[in-house]
């Protein structure tokens, strides 16, 4: 299963741990803004890890399957 992926690019303060946990699936741009490379890039759980290590929450993950957004919690 692959998380819907949504970087809020005007919170994004490109701390880069999101590169770091799952490089597969993000990089940061010309600007050091995050970008999706691949949502399906890297497995759930490392996909979930970087979103869980924003420091700013700037990462939202969607289950595909329900639409229920999986992070952040509320
Ligand atoms: S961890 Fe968050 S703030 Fe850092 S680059 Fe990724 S999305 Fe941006």
């Amino acid at each position: 299963m692959s998380y819907q992926i949504k970087v809020l690019r005007d919170v994004c303060i490109g701390a880069g741990t999101c590169v770091a946990e799952a490089p597969n699936t993000f990089d940061l741009d010309d600007g050091d803004i995050a970008i999706v490379i691949d949502p399906a890039g890297d497995d759930a759980a490392s996909v979930l890890a970087a979103a869980q290590g924003c420091p700013v929450d700037a990462i939202v993950l969607i289950d595909p399957t329900t639409g229920q957004r999986v992070w952040p919690e509320n």
